[in-house]
C-alpha cells in the first residue's frame, strides 16, 4: 500500500469546475457553487440563527473537504456573523484524496469575495501526508485536516460536533461516504441538537441516518436539484464521544488559570498556542531562564524521522514533523530557516532504511527527493536558533515569565527530568541523556546548510555547529571526551567544515535530556499511580481490565505532564502543545485517539501491569 495519500485525477468542465475522474462527479455545482454551499450547508444547518450571540465554541465536521470551497464559505459566514468573545470555529474536515494546491488556485477567482480567506488558506495548504494538520487561522477560527479514509478517521476522533457537512460525491459512485460505519461515526460524535446538511435525498442516506438516531427532513433544494435533507440528532444520550485515555476536564465555570513549568521548547511552545486561542498563561521555570536546558543550543535541526515501515509510529513522526514547521514559520520565522538537509545513511542497515522510505516514501517529493541512493536530500527542513526562538514564542502579551511557581487550576510540568517528580517514577520513567555540541565562528555563509548522519552538522550565518552527543548521565559538564567524538564526527561529515573548526577552536555546551524507554515523549494529564494500581489489581490474576475511560478518577486533578521529549523536542513540542492545549481548553482534538495513546502517560503503568511487572 502506498504510504502518501492518492492525489485527485481532475476533469474540468470550465476552467473552473474540477471533476474527480474516479467517480465522476463534480466537487461542487458549476452552476453556483458558492450558493449551493449556503443553501444546503448553512441553511440546512440554521447556522445563521444559531450563531447569533453565541459565546461558545462550535464545532463542525465536514465529510469530504476537496477543495476547501465550503470551508472558505464558512469562514466567511462565520467572520460576518454576530458572535460573541468566547465563540470559537472548530472546522474538523475529512479527505481521503485531498487536491493539490494548484486546484483551488485554479477556481479560487470564480469567488472574488473569499479572495483574501482563500489567500490565506492557501499560503498554509497542507502537505499531502497521512494524519491530522491543525492549521489556526484566525484568533477564534481552526481547521484540523485529517488526510485518510473517513470511516477511520470518524473512529479515531473526539467530538461532540454540533453541525455536519455531508458532502461525499453522489452516493451511488461513493459508497464509502456513506457507509453504516461512517453514519455510526457521525452518531458517536454527535450530542442531542447535533445537525446534519446535505445535498443528497437517496434513500439509503435517509435510512442511514434515522437508523442512528438522526430525524431526517427534506427541504427545498438549490438550483435545479428539487430537495436536500436535513436532519437533527435527537437520541437521548450521545454515545460516548470517544477518548479513551484522555480524560476530558470538568467545564468550569470561568476560565482556568494556567501555569507551566518549565520555559524549555514544550513550554513555550504550548505557552504560545494557548496564549494565541486568547489564554492568559504563567510560565515559570525552576532551572531559570527561557531555553537554559537543553533547548538552548544556538543551532538546531529540524528533519522527519523516516521509519522504514508504515506504522503508527511512523505515521507520528511524520505528523510532528509538519506541525513543527508549520508553527516556527508561523510564530518564529526570524529565527529560523528552511534549507535542504543532504542526509546520509550511517550504516548499511541505515542505507538499506533509505532505499525503504525512498520507493515508497511517507512525505511527497515537495519535501523528501532521493539524491544518490542511498542518501536523501529533505528539501523542507528547517535550521532553527533554538536560543532566540524559545524567547520569541514566548513573547506574547497573555504570556506572562513568573520567577516562582504560580498556582492555577491547571499546572503542566514541562521541566524535562524534573517533571517526574517524586512517586511518579513508575508512571513517568524518564531516562536522563547528556548531550554535547561544539561551535565556533567560521567563514559566514550566505546559504544555511545541514549535513546529518545521526549526528548532524549545521551552518548559519558565521555559525558553524556539531555534534550532538547522546550519553548516559544527568550533569550537564562539558567534556573535552565529547568534543573528540563531535569533531570526529565532523570529519566524516565534511572535511572542509572540519577544517574550520580545527583551525579556530570551539566552544562547547551540554544539557541533558529527558528520554524515555520508547523514545516517545509523554504528553497528557499526571496518572494518580496508587489509584491505578489499586484499581488493576485485578490484572495480576489475570482478569481483563479496561483501560481508564474518559472522565474515570485515576488521574490527580490539574495536572499534565509534557516531559520526555529527548533528542527530538523541537519536532514533538509544537505536536504535544496542540493536543494538550486542546485537552486543557475542551476544544477538539486535533489529532487522532491512536496518536495520543502512543504518548499517554498511562502507557508504562499499563505495560508494567499487563506484564506483571508492577
Ligand atoms: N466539500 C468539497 C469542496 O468544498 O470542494 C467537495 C467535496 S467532493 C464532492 C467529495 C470529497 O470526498 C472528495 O474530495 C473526495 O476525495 C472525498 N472522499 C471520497 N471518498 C472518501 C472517503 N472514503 N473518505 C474521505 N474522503 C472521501
Amino acid at each position: 500500500m502506498t504510504r502518501l495519500p492518492p492525489l485527485p485525477e481532475l476533469d474540468w468542465r470550465d476552467a473552473r469546475t474540477p471533476i474527480a475522474r474516479a467517480y465522476d462527479d463534480v466537487y461542487f455545482s458549476a452552476a453556483d457553487g458558492l450558493e449551493e454551499t449556503r443553501h444546503v450547508f448553512h441553511k440546512g444547518n440554521n447556522l445563521a440563527a444559531r450563531w447569533d450571540g453565541l459565546v461558545a465554541p462550535f464545532t463542525i465536521g465536514e465529510l469530504g473537504f476537496g477543495t476547501g470551497l465550503n470551508f472558505l464559505a464558512t469562514w466567511q459566514a462565520w467572520r460576518d456573523a454576530p458572535t460573541a468573545p468566547g465563540a470559537h470555529l472548530h472546522y474538523l474536515a475529512l479527505e481521503a484524496s485531498l487536491p493539490p494546491r494548484d486546484a483551488l488556485n485554479a477556481i479560487a477567482s470564480g469567488w472574488p469575495d473569499l479572495a483574501d480567506l482563500t489567500e490565506h488558506l492557501l499560503n498554509n495548504w497542507p502537505e499531502r501526508a497521512f494524519g491530522a494538520f491543525r492549521l489556526p487561522l484566525a484568533a477564534d477560527v481552526t481547521l484540523i485536516l485529517f488526510q485518510g479514509d473517513a470511516a477511520d478517521t470518524l473512529r479515531e476522533i473526539r467530538g461532540p460536533v454540533d453541525a455536519w457537512f455531508l458532502d461525499g460525491f453522489a452516493p451511488a459512485r461513493n459508497p464509502s461516504m456513506w457507509s453504516e460505519e461512517v453514519f455510526q461515526g457521525i452518531a458517536r460524535l454527535s450530542r442531542p441538537g447535533t445537525t446534519i446538511g446535505t445535498y443528497t435525498v437517496a434513500g439509503a442516506v435517509r435510512r442511514g441516518l434515522s437508523d442512528v438516531g438522526f430525524a431526517v427532513e427534506k427541504a427545498p433544494g438549490f438550483g435545479r436539484k428539487r430537495e436536500c435533507l436535513t436532519a437533527s440528532f435527537t437520541a437521548p444520550e450521545a454515545r460516548s464521544s470517544g477518548t479513551r485515555l484522555t480524560p476530558t476536564l470538568p467545564q468550569k465555570t470561568h476560565t482556568p488559570t494556567i501555569t507551566i513549568h518549565g520555559a524549555g521548547i514544550a513550554g513555550a511552545s504550548l505557552a504560545r498556542t494557548l496564549a494565541e486561542t486568547g489564554y492568559e498563561v504563567s510560565v515559570f521555570d525552576p532551572t531559570g531562564p527561557s531555553a537554559s536546558g537543553a533547548s538552548g543550543n544556538p543551532l538546531g535541526l529540524l528533519m522527519p524521522r523516516l521509519d522504514a515501515e508504515d506504522t503508527l509510529v511512523a505515521r507520528f513522526m511524520v505528523e510532528a514533523f509538519l506541525r513543527a514547521r508549520a508553527f516556527y514559520l508561523r510564530y518564529a520565522p526570524a529565527h529560523c530557516d528552511r534549507l535542504i538537509v543532504e542526509q546520509r545513511a550511517k550504516d548499511d542497515k541505515d542505507a538499506r532504511r533509505f532505499v525503504r522510505v525512498l520507493e515508497n516514501p511517507p512525505l511527497p517529493p515537495d519535501v523528501l527527493l532521493p539524491q544518490s541512493t542511498p542518501d536523501a536530500l529533505h528539501t523542507s527542513g528547517l535550521i532553527l536558533a533554538p536560543a532566540k526562538l524559545v524567547p520569541a514564542l514566548l513573547d506574547h502579551p497573555l504570556i506572562s515569565l513568573s520567577d516562582k511557581p504560580v498556582k492555577a487550576d491547571l499546572t503542566i510540568h514541562a521541566s524535562g527530568m524534573r517533571a517526574a517528580k517524586t512517586g511518579l517514577e513508575t508512571a513517568l520513567p524518564l531516562i536522563p541523556k547528556k548531550g554535547q555540541v561544539d561551535f565556533l565562528d567560521a567563514e559566514a555563509t550566505v546559504t544555511p546548510a545541514a549535513i546529518a548522519s545521526g549526528n548532524y552538522a549545521l551552518r548559519r550565518g558565521k555559525l558553524l555547529l556539531y555534534g550532538a552527543t547522546f550519553e548516559a548521565g544527568d550533569d550537564a559538564e562539558v567534556t573535552r571526551d565529547a568534543s573528540e567524538e563531535n569533531l570526529k564526527t565532523l570529519r566524516a561529515l565534511s572535511p572542509e567544515w572540519s577544517a574550520m573548526a580545527e583551525d579556530s577552536g570551539a566552544s562547547a555546551r551540554a544539557s541533558v535530556r529527558a528520554t524515555t524507554p520508547d523514545r516517545l515523549p509523554i504528553i497528557g494529564p499526571v496518572p494518580d499511580v496508587a489509584r491505578v494500581l489499586t484499581h488493576h489489581a485485578p490484572l495480576r490474576t489475570g482478569q481483563t481490565v479496561p483501560l481508564p475511560d474518559a472522565g474515570t478518577p485515576l488521574v490527580e486533578p490539574g495536572q499534565f505532564v509534557f516531559t520526555g521529549l529527548g533528542s527530538r523536542g523541537f519536532t514533538f513540542a509544537p505536536w504535544g502543545a496542540d493536543y494538550l492545549a486542546a485537552s486543557l481548553t475542551g476544544a477538539p482534538l486535533p489529532t487522532t485517539t491512536a496518536m495520543t495513546d502512543l504518548v499517554s502517560p498511562f502507557r508504562f503503568l499499563i505495560r508494567g501491569l499487563t506484564r506483571n511487572r508492577l
